[in-house]
């Protein structure tokens, strides 16, 4: 490779993102998150079979165990809805909008008869229009109407506003309303706006508990629409539930009922959802507004074609397995080590790249090591590959932005895609190392490649792990129907207690709202006068304290632990608070920015960590112990030998020491004990129980029990987020051959958040394929005696043993045999019994 490969594959800045006057899918663009054509592009002989072919045949044996051509599709146009005005069509067709796409005018049509609706289709599919078409007609047909947006993002809002302002219509008068918002702009904002977007926090913190300000607002509030409401997922997705919840409350002529608006009516206002595609969109979004939603989820927009890999890193021979910079001794080749190298042939050919990388450790392992190739092949051209993720402070991230877009960079890894700018599309290739966890990531990132006339070339790269290695051999799983669903739990209690504190500050609380809030309010609301919070009143519930309550939409994850250099005193990043005693322990090797440091203490009740520099040849790899406890049993369902159930336990877990293994082989040079507080948790878990007999007839011998059932949890644990939007950090799990509460050999499995955040209970309903793909995911894996692709965990407090892969397969069959096709629905918690009601195995 010279120079000139280089230079004459540079962009010219900003005119390639420039959308083509002359393309058809250019002249539509509606959506924020819409792929920007472009007219140029990074030459010829660079079709992305073509790459994809160059890329495989560098490495012996292929990796390559699929190629999905997802082929450019068409769009179905429809006429405008008969109600849009002419007035708001010709303000479309300014923007270039000249007719909505088949799913835009049934959603907007729903929507404007009166009916919730989600609509939830691909990147790109032009969401925006389904909300924009009804709520501007009803703003333009009503002068006294108004309309909330929420985003999960500031930088999405901003972009909204820049589309609805675009439009220029009499009297809209579109308005951010956020923590940025100068205070000088807030009452004319709240006076006189008309479209006020905003996002969860503001309205958590700001709008209804100042909603004496807005009563004129939102007395006359027609629609609120709710953007990327996929986001509002786990324990943070409940407390948005809540929120939306007290939010209609105050919302609407007073008088009126809090239930569902009916079509035709102009009652309550209309919700209106965009979500990426996934599994159940309706009832995800009836949870979140507790309200009935009708889903729209045809796509019938245009899009271009992608060759889309699934890439798996071959075995190694053993004694060749150590990988430098990865965290485990690999039997595969390291993902991580995978993308650094397809990133840097891609940066070489001049393809404009951008890598996706789960952690934020991994993706300065990947810009690192890329660069470093690079620079091997030719000193200096690893400048043009830089590390990006949430960590880094604001000014750090947008002047990688900038760099890529223009050029200036050709390769960035990057850990999410939500943290990126929305402008951050367009780009050649796309690499995703490991299975983000979700189909709507894999299509989010997936997304940001693509020009208009081009076809762009996407690559997964699977992780050693389960799922990674079930998605890479089951590629209908990806590109079929989606089956994983937003989860959300609005009736944990400790979510739904102090929602109720906030939304009696608002106002007190009545006999509706118990409906309203939902399943386990009336409990709540009980144990809220009896903790004195509350007092009982004929005509409600009030609030008994002068001060607010202090709530954290995000949950108990807490504030971020602050990343501090302690010479300096200079701020490297944030590491959230549920993590910092993972990776911020005293002694920790923490990196950033390619830069390692050496954390020299932690100090949770400041929530800072001080650290200095220093490159050792060792990582460290932090370790936990865990008990749990089954407190009740919500539901469960007895199938002969094997039983299924759902309930609260108590969790008791806590980091006790971390292994630092030496870099260059991974072999573990020692274990040293750490001095962290043990974290409690009440949550909910779903769990599994076999009968000793049932495990013998099945040929595992009791002595093999242990490393069966510990095998079969982590495989379960790792396959969980193919069924519920979960991350494997989400959720943790504890397998015994005997448990004191269920008597019987035990796999449970239960969500890393006080209360349970809905992963638990989406994983009993699904139990059946749940656990069929983590039988195949095992059985199919190519290794023989286990490995991180199919039994082993990277954050098993057991340090993977004992595990037994053949006998973890012969669990599953035992309880796949006996298990219903269906389960039915859970019960909920108030009908929860005590664990003795039921039997043992
Ligand atoms: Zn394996
Ligand atoms: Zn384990």
């Amino acid at each position: 490779m010279t120079s000139d490969d280089l230079s004459s594959a540079r962009l010219s800045p900003r005119d390639d993102l420039k959308p083509s006057p002359d393309s058809f899918s250019s002249a539509r663009r509606s959506d924020p998150d819409e792929l920007e054509p472009s007219s140029g592009g990074v030459g010829s002989g660079r079709a992305p079979a073509d790459l994809l072919g160059r890329l495989r045949a560098r490495t012996g044996t292929d990796p390559v165990t699929h190629v999905e051509r997802v082929p450019a599709r068409a769009g179905e146009p429809a006429p405008w809805p008969d109600w849009a005005p002419a007035e708001l069509r010709a303000a479309f067709a300014r923007r270039g909008v000249l007719t909505p796409w088949r799913h835009q005018a049934e959603a907007a049509t729903l929507a404007y008869e009166g009916r919730h609706v989600v609509v939830a289709t691909g990147t790109a599919s032009g969401k925006s229009l389904a909300y924009q078409l009804p709520a501007l007609a009803t703003l333009l047909a009503d002068p006294r109407a108004t309309v909330l947006y929420l985003a999960p993002t500031k930088a999405l809002a901003a972009d909204q506003l820049r589309a609805v302002a675009a439009l220029e219509l009499e009297g809209v008068r579109p308005a951010c309303y956020d923590g940025d918002t100068p205070r000088a702009e807030r009452e004319w904002i709240r006076k006189h706006s008309r479209f006020v977007l905003t996002n969860p926090d503001m309205l958590h913190h700001g709008i209804l508990p100042g909603h004496a300000q807005w009563s004129g607002f939102l007395r006359r509030l027609t629609y609120v629409v709710i953007d990327e409401c996929h986001t509002y997922r786990g324990v943070f997705g409940s407390h948005v539930a809540h929120v939306l919840r007290r939010l209609r409350r105050l919302s609407g002529p007073p008088g009126r009922p809090t239930s569902a608006a009916l079509p035709g009516s102009r009652g309550a206002p209309v919700f209106v959802l965009a979500s990426a595609t996934s599994g159940d969109p309706a009832t995800t979004a009836g949870r979140l507004t507790g309200l009935p939603v009708t889903a729209v989820t045809e796509d019938t927009s245009p899009r271009g074609g992608v060759t889309f890999a699934l890439w798996e890193p071959p075995l190694l021979p053993r004694d060749a397995a150590a990988d430098p910079q990865d965290d485990l001794t690999q039997v595969r080749r390291s993902a991580l080590r995978e993308t650094a190298d397809l990133l840097a042939d891609t940066v070489a050919e001049g393809v404009r790249t951008l890598a996706f990388v789960r952690s934020r450790r991994g993706a300065e392992v990947v810009a690192a090591n890329a660069r470093r190739a690079l620079d091997e092949a030719a000193p200096g051209l690893g400048d043009r590959v830089a590390a990006y993720r949430a960590g880094y402070l604001r000014e750090e991230r947008r002047e990688l932005e900038r760099a890529l877009l223009h050029g200036d960079l050709l390769g960035l890894a990057s850990t999410n895609a939500l943290e990126l700018g929305v402008d951050l599309v367009g780009l050649d290739a796309v690499l995703i190392c490991g299975y983000p966890g979700t189909r709507a990531s894999v299509w989010q990132q997936a997304g940001r490649a693509g020009r208009s006339g081009q076809e762009a070339l996407a690559v997964l790269v699977a992780r050693d792990d389960p799922l990674d290695t079930y998605l890479v051999h089951h590629p209908e799983a990806l590109f079929g129907r989606p089956v994983e669903a937003t989860v959300l739990d609005p009736a944990n209690p400790y979510v739904l207690a102090p929602q109720l504190a906030c939304a009696a500050v608002e106002a007190p609380l009545t006999p509706a709202d118990l409906t309203l809030f939902g399943a386990g309010t009336k409990e709540a609301v009980d144990q809220l006068v009896a903790a004195g919070a509350l007092r009982a009143r004929p005509t409600g519930w009030y609030w008994r304290h002068r001060e607010r309550p202090e709530v954290d939409l995000r949950g108990e994850g807490g504030a971020p632990v602050c990343v501090v250099e302690a010479a300096t005193g200079r701020l490297l990043g944030t590491v959230d608070g549920g993590s910092s005693h993972f990776l911020l322990h005293s002694g920790a090797v923490y990196l950033h920015q390619g830069v390692s440091y050496v954390v020299d203490s932690l100090d949770l009740a400041d929530g800072c960590a001080l650290v200095h520099p220093e490159e050792p040849d060792w990582s460290t790899h932090a370790r936990d112990v865990t008990s749990l406890s089954v407190v009740s049993v919500r539901s469960y369902v007895d199938a002969g030998p094997v039983g299924l159930f759902l309930g609260e336990v108590d969790v008791t877990s806590q980091v006790v020491s971390y292994q630092r293994r030496r870099i260059a082989t991974g072999e573990v040079i020692d274990t040293r004990p750490l001095d962290l507080p043990a974290r409690e948790l009440r949550t909910v878990a779903v769990w599994f129980t076999l009968s000793p007999q049932s495990l013998t007839t099945a040929g595992v011998e009791p002595a093999d029990v242990p490393g069966a059932l510990h095998a079969a949890e982590h495989a379960a644990i790792g396959l969980l987020p193919l069924t519920a939007t979960c991350d494997r950090w989400d959720i943790g799990g504890l397998s015994t051959a005997v448990h004191a509460d269920t008597e019987a050999p035990t796999v449970f499995v239960y969500d890393g958040h006080p209360g349970g955040a809905g992963f638990a209970e989406r994983a009993y309903s699904t139990a059946t394929a749940w656990l069929r793909a983590t039988r195949d995911a095992i059985a199919e894996c190519g290794c023989e005696a286990g490995c991180p692709s199919c039994v082993q965990s990277p954050k098993c407090g057991n340090g993977n043993n004992p595990l037994s892969k053949p006998d973890a397969v012969r669990v599953l069959d035992v309880v796949l045999a006996n298990l219903p096709d269906g389960i039915p629905a859970p019960r909920t918690p108030a009908d929860a019994d005590p664990p003795s009601r039921h039997p043992a195995r």
